[in-house]
């Protein structure tokens, strides 16, 4: 039996911290089912957000927490705040429960739950899945790091409903009770290694607690070319989700896989085709992996095969993942802002066929750029760095390029790379790195970037 839901919050004390915008969804929620919310927020809380929460008949502090933040029956903590801040620190010496804000939601919503979790890719197949669901014509709820919280939406939607949630391994961090009905692990490659003590063993099992409560009744779909995933999931309990997995290198038993020129999807052992790989809307190898899971998950959930078709074929992209602004004397510009890590710069670069003038940079998370190192002798005709990275990426990268340039700006570094490359070439933007040294946010990055490549 659940010991949490409604029952369980009614009356309750509970502490919020961080007050973004899964905080401020979480402090709705609970103080709708009767707690009393307190919200704690390192930063500043801006005027309107404090109005709304005293019409909700929350109390707050902010520019910093004291003792009050903790002194609850349980804690919900927003992702951006690490284990290792003193709060947490309190929290966890005086055994107050700790729980995710996705956690939380969870005690409240009736309709099954798709979670997409993984180092690269999430929003893609979080949206690519939206669509295929809302195709599919079902009452579909995207939701999570995507944008809406899943506090905002959880106890609104109906059981024959449809979450399709984004996770991220903050918000698995602090899960008890969280059950999708269907978990997607796309990949596990080092990211946010700050926050797990530069251990990647403690990173990735962060995000494999995405399927700790599944049992039979559920499912995982997993990228089985993924060394550490198909390791992991050997060693998978008996009694666990049932298992499909996909592959871009030929046929799996029950899953989804791409082979030659086709994407099959395959239960019982039998393969059913479902399009050429050339009808995805999305380009790029990564972009396989996306589609395949999505349209497995998809497949569990019994959509029609059609209509994953139709959805694969007409799906519109999202913004800041190698997104083509425009074409300028024979150069088309890409904006892949949201490549915050190595591995999605790797994917990136591999989708080119053409020379590629590469603009990276920004803040370093303890990145190893050694893995990029063939692709950028292969396929870069210059790099142009920017941001605090800069040094280092001159040191690793700079031999395998015959260019390699620092520009004080993103406009300079547009500048740059328009000087730089010739017709028939690639400026990209795709930067491994976070954007908060020069930028509020990789959207903030994109669309400066985007600015520039119009200004040219
Ligand atoms: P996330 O939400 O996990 O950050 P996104 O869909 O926003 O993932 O994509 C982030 C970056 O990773 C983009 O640069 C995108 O081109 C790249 N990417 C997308 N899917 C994958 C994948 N399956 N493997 C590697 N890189 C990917």
């Amino acid at each position: 039996m659940n010991p949490h839901g409604m029952a369980y919050v009614q009356g309750k004390a509970v502490s919020i911290l961080g007050v973004a915008r899964s905080g401020m969804a979480a402090a709705a929620l609970l103080s709708r089912h009767g707690a009393n919310v307190f919200v704690s927020e390192y930063g500043t809380i801006s005027e309107e957000k404090k109005r709304e929460l005293s019409n909700l008949g929350v109390a707050w502090e902010d520019g910093g927490h004291t003792a009050k933040a903790v002194d609850s029956d349980f804690v919900v903590v927003s992702p951006g705040v690490p284990s290792a801040s003193p709060p947490m620190v309190s929290a966890m010496k005086s055994k107050t429960p700790i729980f995710s804000e996705i956690e939380v939601a969870s005690w409240f919503c009736n309709a099954p739950i798709i979670a997409i979790t993984g180092s690269n890719g999430k929003t893609t197949t979080t949206e690519l899945m939206g669509h295929i669901f809302k195709k599919s014509g079902r009452t579909t709820w995207v939701c999570g790091n995507v944008g809406t919280p899943f506090s905002g939406i959880c106890d609104q939607c109906e059981p024959a409903d449809i979450i399709i949630l984004e996770v991220s391994s903050f918000q698995l961090d602090h899960i008890d009770q969280f059950k999708p009905t269907v978990s997607v692990l796309l990949n596990i490659t080092p990211d946010h290694l700050d926050r797990y003590e530069y251990v990647f063993e403690r990173y990735a099992e962060s995000k494999m607690r995405i399927c700790e409560n599944q049992r039979a009744d559920c499912a995982v779909v997993f990228n089985v070319d993924d060394t550490y995933l198909r390791e992991r999931m050997r060693k998978a309990a008996l009694n666990g989700p049932e298992q499909f997995t996909i592959s871009i290198n030929g046929p799996v038993d029950k899953g989804g896989y791409f082979d030659r020129d086709t994407l099959f999807i395959a239960t019982d052992r039998q393969s059913e085709k479902i399009m050429y790989v050339d009808e995805l809307a999305l380009r790029g190898r990564h972009n396989v992996y996306n589609s395949l899971a999505a349209a497995v998950a998809a497949r569990v959930m019994e959509v029609r095969s059609d209509v994953v078709r139709e959805s694969l074929r007409t799906f519109a992209g999202v913004p800041h993942r190698l997104e083509t602004i425009r074409e300028v004397d024979g150069v088309r510009y890409i904006n892949d802002s949201k490549a915050t890590n190595v591995n999605a710069v790797w994917f990136a670069l591999e989708s080119f066929s053409e020379p590629v003038v590469l603009i990276a940079g920004g803040r370093d998370k303890g990145n190893d750029y050694s893995s990029l190192k063939p692709l950028i002798t292969s396929r870069v005709r210059a790099l142009i760095t920017i941001g605090e990275a800069a040094e280092k990426m001159h040191e690793e990268l700079g031999p395998c390029v015959p260019d390699c340039v620092a520009a004080e700006s993103l406009e300079d570094a547009v500048k740059l790379a328009q000087l730089l490359a010739k017709p028939g070439d690639v400026v990209l933007l795709s930067p491994a790195c976070a954007s908060f040294d020069m930028f509020d946010s990789y959207e903030h990055r994109g669309d400066l970037f985007k600015q520039a490549v119009s200004n040219l």
